[in-house]
């Protein structure tokens, strides 16, 4: 089957085509199919902009759409920057920017900077009543910029468990361990459960 990912986020997009690749050989990104869709995110949660992605992308293409929407969620800061991880700083929604902007808020905060990603997941196909699944990756937030792997936050996240950041960690790694990791791993459960292998 082929399946849509409802966004243009080409870090999210890989994330997701190297975990779901041996379930959906053709995974491909809005860009990708040809597409030119913007859907404004201005749900109250995650789970809330993730459906609003996904069906609206499965609406005007008729095909299986998957969207995910995802942040950081610090607790010294109350569960900011949230679903306004993206654009924390501004639309602009530059990475650099947003890590400044989070260590500038968090320079005052005692430590540990306890925190945790969220990835709430939407798939809509239709004929077929959405899938909804929510899964996060706890872990911490250090001062200083580590590692040039992964994207947004991940150079300042260390997962719990573990002693470097997701940006020093293998992608790999990343890809068993994180929120999408997880919430990809639910959702394939789900699916797994609307049609159950035989023997
Ligand atoms: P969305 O596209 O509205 O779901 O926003 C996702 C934003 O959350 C990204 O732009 C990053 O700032 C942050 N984020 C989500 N997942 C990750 C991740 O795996 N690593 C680093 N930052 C992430």
């Amino acid at each position: 089957m082929r399946l849509l990912i409802a966004s243009n986020n080409a870090h999210k997009i890989r994330e997701m085509r190297q975990i779901l690749h041996p379930h959906f050989p053709v995974v491909q990104g809005l860009k990708e199919a040809g597409l030119s869709i913007e859907v404004v995110e201005d749900g109250h949660s995650f789970a809330e902009n993730a459906y609003k992605k996904a069906s609206e992308v499965c609406r005007l293409t008729g095909c299986a759409s998957l969207a995910d929407d995802s942040g950081l969620c610090v607790d010294a800061l109350d569960g900011a920057p949230g679903i306004y991880s993206a654009r924390f700083s501004g639309e602009h929604g530059d990475d650099e920017d947003n890590n400044r902007l989070l260590l500038e808020r968090l320079q005052d905060k005692p430590r540990p900077w306890t925190a945790r990603y969220a990835c709430a997941i939407c798939l809509c196909r239709p004929e077929k009543p959405p899938i909804q699944v929510e899964a996060y990756c706890e872990g911490t937030i250090i001062p200083e910029y580590r590692g040039q792997g992964g994207f947004g936050y991940d150079p300042l996240f260390i997962p719990e468990g573990y002693e470097r950041t997701f940006g020093e960690l293998d992608a790999e790694l990343k890809n068993r361990i994180s929120h999408r990791a997880k919430a990809l791993a639910l959702l394939l459960e789900r699916l797994e459960e609307e049609n159950p292998k035989c023997g």
